[in-house]
């Protein structure tokens, strides 16, 4: 996915400040962060979207997971608590299409969702 911004970053071709890796993800801070921790989990086979998980990728769920876990333990989020959101597709306001989790805390979230 030559175009694809995170695949890029996964490939060290652009910048990241990263904060986690293993052989199926990277773990990078978002470049516009919204609360004092917000780091990206994404895996490092380009899926589009949570749509795009299938039979043959669906184990990518799991590394992600245990990488979410990894990085609240690293940024020093895990017992205070932390959100974790996934965009998917337009209307939710997905503007990158690599699968990606949002890792937000650091701060008391708000109990409202939207
Ligand atoms: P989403 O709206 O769910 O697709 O989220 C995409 C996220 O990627 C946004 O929060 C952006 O700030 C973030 N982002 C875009 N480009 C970069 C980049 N080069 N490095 C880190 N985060 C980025
Ligand atoms: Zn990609």
């Amino acid at each position: 996915m030559e175009n694809c911004i995170f695949c890029r970053i996964i490939k060290g071709e652009i910048p990241s400040t990263k904060v986690y890796e293993d052989e199926y993800v990277v773990a990078f801070k978002d470049i516009k962060p919204v609360t004092p921790v917000h780091v990206l989990v994404v895996p490092k086979t380009h899926i589009g979207s949570l749509e795009g998980l299938n039979d043959g990728n669906i184990e990518n769920v799991v590394h992600i997971h245990r990488a979410i876990k990894k990085v609240a333990e690293i940024t020093g989020i895990s017992k205070d608590g932390y959100r974790v959101i996934v965009n998917c597709g337009e209307g939710a306001g997905q503007t990158v299409f690599h699968l990606h989790y949002h890792i937000l805390g650091g701060t008391k979230l708000n109990e409202r969702l939207i």
